[in-house]
């Protein structure tokens, strides 16, 4: 088997996936079942009906493109990603799996391979959690870490249930048939980038991921009371600010005093009501993302803030709410994935080192139901989440030959 990348095509596909967008270019904005990824949504199955694939999608939007093998009943060989994009974004995050993926099955089609087991591309639904509040939602429905019930309540900003966002989006049925059967997957093996500077640091083309880091994230609510900027005396105030400043500082020093490099702490969001420039805040909301490749101390740190959030709230007499949004277990990759993906790049003879995954991703979730593994390509400056975020031509085109070579062992 000969396997060659069409690089041309990959990258041109890449660069008209990035103009459905509601951003300006290079920014990429596509939020899940907005018109906008709906149209790109289309396009990308139009690609995979041109390469002979059989497209399904279920109630959630999860959309499977599949390669039958010739054993059609055998448990699939997955690969896949996501193609939403936050706000202002670059063009390369979830998509290189995506479009990758798509290139690897058509490599592997034209080089005259023939699976036994069937290939499965999927591109899941809301990897981003932009629009309900949390990551990951179409993969979390797949592998039943999320009850269909709980996705039903979920809302966003406009106030309006998933439910009847996808229902509008024409992802009919109920939420209750998302879920694989158990057995589904062989295998799943999902391409990024690194979203981190190590690879490019040391000049290695691939890093195969052998663990995932779990993430946490909290939405915290702190209601002071608002006035007049001039009117109200400083020993008078709550202001919810302020208190909220401090908040931010103790999640920071949380992380930083963990004792590991792998423990971070992010606060993304400071909503500020009312937000006048003559006006004491009021209230705030805040964002807080908690992440580690050791859950205890994860959880550690997720106390910490909890603390915080009694003390501020006692010092400075506000109310201060926290509530869990998602708190997950990291996943270790499988052995005998990793080792596939290990086979692939000596056989092309492409150095390529052990990484973890601080970014979680859908493989994170597939890795409940079925053996998983992950490998990264470098991104330039570690960049991604932002519109200057790339990857190399070569290296993408590197990544997918070894996710090429690894779908054909892994699928014999
Ligand atoms: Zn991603």
């Amino acid at each position: 088997m000969s396997l060659a990348i069409d690089p041309e095509r990959l990258l041109s596909e890449i660069d008209t996936l990035a103009l459905f967008s509601d951003a300006e270019p290079p920014a990429v904005t596509r939020v899940v079942f907005t018109p906008t990824d709906l149209k790109a949504r289309a396009w990308v199955k139009t690609r995979c009906k041109e390469a002979g694939l059989t497209v399904r999608e279920d109630a959630a939007g999860n959309t499977f493109a599949r390669w039958n093998g010739s054993k059609p009943d055998a448990p699939v060989i997955g690969t896949g990603s996501h193609i939403d994009a936050i706000p202002n974004a670059g063009k390369y995050d979830g998509v290189v799996g995506v479009l990758g993926g798509l290139e690897a099955i058509r490599a592997l089609q034209q080089s005259g391979f023939r699976p036994k087991h069937s290939i499965e591309l999927l591109i899941f639904t809301s990897e981003e959690p932009t629009r309900f509040g949390i990551g990951c939602l179409g993969s979390r429905l797949l592998s039943g870490t999320l009850s269909p019930d709980s996705a039903r309540r979920l809302k966003d900003n406009d106030d309006r249930t998933l439910d009847e966002v996808r229902r509008r989006a024409g992802f009919a049925g109920e939420l209750e048939e998302v879920k694989l059967p158990a057995g589904y997957y062989e295998a799943f093996v999902e391409l990024h980038i690194e979203q981190g500077p190590l690879l490019e640091r040391q000049q290695i083309p691939v890093g195969i991921v052998t663990k995932i880091a779990a993430p946490a994230s909290l939405r915290v609510v702190i209601e002071g009371s608002g006035g007049h900027a001039g009117g109200v005396l400083m020993p008078d105030r709550r202001d919810a600010l302020c208190a909220a400043a401090e908040l931010i500082l103790a999640i920071e020093s949380a992380a930083r005093t963990s004792g590991a490099i792998d423990t971070v702490a992010t606060v993304g969001i400071c909503d500020v009501f009312p937000g006048a420039v003559n006006s004491i805040p009021a209230r705030v909301r805040l964002s807080v993302d908690i992440r580690d490749t050791d859950l205890q101390r994860r959880d550690l740190v997720m106390r910490a803030v909890e603390d915080s959030c009694h003390s501020i709230s006692a010092k400075r007499q506000v109310s201060i709410r926290s509530e869990l949004l998602n708190a997950d277990a990291p996943a270790d990759c499988a052995p005998e994935i990793v080792e596939a993906l290990s086979q692939a790049c000596r056989k092309h003879k492409l150095n390529f080192f052990p990484i973890v995954s601080r970014a979680y991703h859908d493989s994170l979730f597939i890795a409940r139901i079925a053996p998983v593994a992950m490998l990264f390509i470098p991104c330039r400056n570690g960049y991604s989440h932002r519109p200057d975020g790339y990857a190399s031509p070569d290296d993408i085109v590197r990544g997918t030959l070894v996710l090429a070579e690894t779908l054909a062992a892994l699928s014999q």
